[in-house]
């Protein structure tokens, strides 16, 4: 059922007092399609968000659509091999949730990804990562409605995953309605520890262990946005040619990176933050975390509007120092 004038504050990590003119709740794909459908969508067929657990959203007031939210929570596990299990998941499903599953069964794959906020539907839509994995390296499919109720499945190609990017962000942003995703596990395989300390914080040898040690290693590093509103990393790690790498190291020698290809390497926006003096600062009732110079807060009843200036005098603080652009991960609605 369609809840008018409603508020969002419950869904979105930042802590945004915000409403919703609409919000609905589906539980299947029966209900989903059948809201498609229905003389209720009408009005929103070019004016709806659907939103996980809202932790990657910045909403900068009141929106004026309507709001979809699956509350599908089905997990089943739909093959299985001597070398692997299939498992069909809810886009409902809180990730975490998923990968404690995971773990609590020795399946390999997903430990890495431990501890990020927000919902399985979304995974798919944003290849989340973290600690040298990447979700797109599981996922098999993805089941989606388009506007109309038609059943589509993308297959992991057709999903074109990119860093922190799929197809959902492009083309099909705004025609599909994300219902399942489905994820490869391994049932034994070697542990991927080549992601910074990683392999120094383990105490055993097992996927339970990785869990541990993320989980433990995010808890130190960032903040938790039921303490102080965030939405995670705000700004993507930069991708610049080697030649303006190689000429910004001979001014800035202790500048990082990492490799991309040949011609192409990451820089960790992070830095490029802190060298712009702004890790700690604050602006209005937006700050820069004191620890994490990628993470942008809500120090109490900030609006959207005051973070994203926030925002924008750190992209051009950047831009003037450096000569990058640096862009937001989080999705400003
Ligand atoms: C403290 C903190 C730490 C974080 N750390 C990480 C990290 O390490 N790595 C990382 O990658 N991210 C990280 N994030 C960001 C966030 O966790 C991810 O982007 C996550 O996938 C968002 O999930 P969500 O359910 O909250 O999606 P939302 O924020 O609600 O939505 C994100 C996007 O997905 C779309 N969407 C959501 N559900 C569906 C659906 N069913 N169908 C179609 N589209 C849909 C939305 O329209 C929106 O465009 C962090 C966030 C926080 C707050």
């Amino acid at each position: 059922m369609l809840k008018r004038d409603y508020s969002l504050l419950g869904h979105n990590t930042f802590g945004m007092d915000v409403k919703a003119a609409a919000y609905v709740e589906y539980a299947s794909v029966e209900e989903l399609r059948s809201l498609l459908c229905s003389a209720d969508f009408v009005p929103y067929r070019e004016n709806f968000l659907v939103i996980g657990a809202g932790s990657n959203l910045l909403f900068k007031g009141d929106y004026d659509g309507l709001i979809l939210h699956s509350t599908i929570c089905e997990k089943a596990i739909v093959e299985e091999t001597d070398e692997a299990v299939w498992v069909r998941v809810g886009s409902g499903v809180c990730w975490d949730d998923f990968v404690a599953w995971s773990v609590e069964r020795d399946l390999h794959g997903a430990e890495n990804l431990s501890a990020i906020p927000g919902e399985v539907g979304a995974s798919a839509v944003q290849n989340i990562g973290a600690y040298g994995a990447e979700v797109c390296q599981l996922i098999e499919r993805v089941e989606a409605l388009d506007l109309d109720g038609q059943e589509r499945i993308f297959t992991n190609e057709e999903c074109r995953y990119g860093y922190r990017d799929s197809i959902f962000k492009h083309e099909m942003r705004g025609k599909y309605v994300i219902t399942y995703v489905t994820y490869r596990l391994k049932k034994q395989g070697e542990l991927n520890l080549s992601y910074g300390n990683l392999r120094e914080r383990m105490k055993g040898n097992s996927v339970r262990d990785v869990r541990e040690a993320v989980c433990a290693m995010r808890a130190s590093k960032l903040p938790d946005p039921a303490l102080l509103g965030n939405a995670g990393s705000f700004f993507k790690n930069p991708v610049i040619p080697r030649w303006q790498y190689d000429h910004l190291r001979d001014v800035y020698p202790s500048i990082p990176c990492y490799s991309v290809d040949d011609e192409q390497v990451k820089v960790p926006a992070g830095w490029l933050i802190e060298q712009c003096g702004w890790k700690g600062r604050t602006l209005g009732r937006a700050a820069v975390h004191e620890h994490q110079a990628l993470v942008l807060v809500n120090r109490g009843g900030a609006t959207g509007d005051e973070v994203v200036a926030l925002a924008a005098n750190i992209v051009g603080d950047v831009q003037r120092k450096f000569g990058i652009e640096i862009s937001p991960e989080v999705n400003i609605i």
